[in-house]
């Protein structure tokens, strides 16, 4: 063997218990609320035909242009892994024809990994993963503010704190070009001041440079053109028709006029949210409406509208206890080679009870098992010797009063169960 070790790539992390267990625990609680909304999930391949994204998030993106995860297979098809879930899923329902074989409501979520080639550091990595909601043939207004209403119930139901909702509207096909062009010509005359990636933009994605986060470039986009004064009147009714239901719904918001997505097929409703403990660039949660979207990638002229939400911002910005599981309860300690079927079957007992057990095999002694349950912090060791096996009992020792009894196995499956206030078990 070489010793040679090796790391997780760049960008990219191992999820660990009791992570592993919260994170779980995070994501049966979206859906479970999800439900409620009649969001039902679907799951899509990780990685697509390069195409889709290319055409779904829009070929100007810096998703597109530089973080995608490209790649030919060995039968010379162009793929890529899929950087965001909004395009996977519309694929997916416009491939399996939804709209004539499923009844509405058309909602759906996903929860799963996303890749991107982005420079790491906290809150972005190269895989990370996401919760994301879209749905499908709804355009009322009332619906922008459903999602968003859910993203916010969600975000505090799981304990995120001080969960501020950032609202905008980013027009539509028929306003944002006159938009774009009053940009594009206060760019230009600010070009110096713009960093390179701006000055590179700024004619072809002018919107774009007002999510810069250049400090040369902020000072410039304070004094930019505020998108209001373009609306078409369908595009302002629509936006003041979302913020009643939003305030309806008791859902506070901010107005940011200048929040914008970094995908294309944002149109209208723009939003994200952000909660206390992340940077306060890092949004948690991000989405906005996109219809003119599912026809673009071959499906009925429906419209849409969605949300997704980083799973990694949002576990660190919960309280490090919030979600955690409870470990092991009770390990059995076997001293001798015959003790270890006792220990098998007592352990399987216990655990019918709804107990987490374990029946350590190798212990060398009682001092080192009960060194290893107390680092385990179960609550009951269960110790099987010779004296044990010939008496047919197991010696309990309750870990947190120190207190030890040798008890018949159905006593001590009874004291057990009480002490861990389990119901009495259905048979
Ligand atoms: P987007 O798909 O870009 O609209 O992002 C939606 C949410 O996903 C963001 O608000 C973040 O919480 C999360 N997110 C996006 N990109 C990354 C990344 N590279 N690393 C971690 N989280 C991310």
């Amino acid at each position: 063997m070489s010793g040679k070790t090796y790391q997780a790539p760049r960008g990219t992390s191992d999820l660990l218990p009791p992570d592993t267990e919260r994170w779980a625990r995070v994501e049966a609680a979206a859906r479970d609320l999800f439900r409620l909304y009649g969001f039902r999930e679907v799951r899509t391949p990780i990685f697509e035909a390069r195409e889709l994204f290319e055409r779904g998030i829009g070929e100007t993106t810096d998703i597109v242009e530089k973080q995608m995860y490209v790649f030919q297979d060995r039968g010379g098809d162009w793929l890529a892994l899929r950087p965001e879930g909004t395009a996977s899923v519309l694929r997916a329902f416009v491939e399996h024809r939804l709209d004539q074989t499923a009844p509405p409501p058309y909602r759906y979520f996903y929860v799963g990994p996303m890749f991107r080639h982005e420079r790491p550091q906290r809150g972005r990595y190269r895989q990370f993963h996401q919760i994301g909601v879209e749905a499908l043939g709804e355009s009322a207004p009332e619906v922008d503010a459903e999602v968003i209403a859910l993203g916010w119930e969600f975000l505090r139901h799981v304990g995120a704190r001080d969960v501020q909702v950032e609202l905008n509207s980013i027009g539509c096909s028929a306003c944002r070009p006159a938009y774009q062009a009053a940009l594009r010509a206060y760019w230009q005359t600010h070009a110096d001041e713009l960093c390179p990636d701006c000055r590179r933009r700024m004619d072809r994605n002018p919107l774009r440079v007002l999510d810069c986060k250049n400090e040369g470039c902020q000072a410039v986009l304070r004094g930019a053109p505020v998108i209001d004064a373009y609306w078409c009147d369908a595009c302002r009714t629509h936006f003041e028709a979302v913020q009643t239901a939003l305030s309806a719904l008791d859902v506070p918001y901010v107005r940011n006029a200048r929040l914008v997505r970094g995908l294309d097929y944002y149109m209208r409703t723009a939003f994200e949210m952000t909660a206390a403990g992340l940077g306060a660039q890092n949004a948690v949660l991000g989405g906005g409406r996109y219809d003119g979207l599912l026809r673009a990638l071959g499906g009925p002229d429906w419209p849409g509208v969605g949300f997704a939400i980083g799973m990694e911002r949002l576990m660190a910005v919960l309280p490090e206890a919030a979600h955690s599981v409870p470990g092991l309860a009770v390990m059995f300690l076997p001293l001798t080679e015959a003790a270890r079927g006792v220990a098998l079957q007592g352990v399987q007992t216990v655990r019918r009870l709804g107990v987490p057990a374990w029946a350590r095999m190798d212990v060398g002694s009682v001092k080192s098992g009960l060194r290893s349950a107390h680092r385990a912090g179960v609550r009951f060791a269960v110790i099987l010797g010779d004296d044990e096996l010939r008496a047919g009992r197991w010696t309990v020792r309750d870990m947190q009063a120190s207190l030890q009894q040798t008890l018949s196995p159905e006593e001590a499956v009874e004291v057990i169960r009480r002490a861990l206030s389990l119901d009495t078990p259905r048979t």
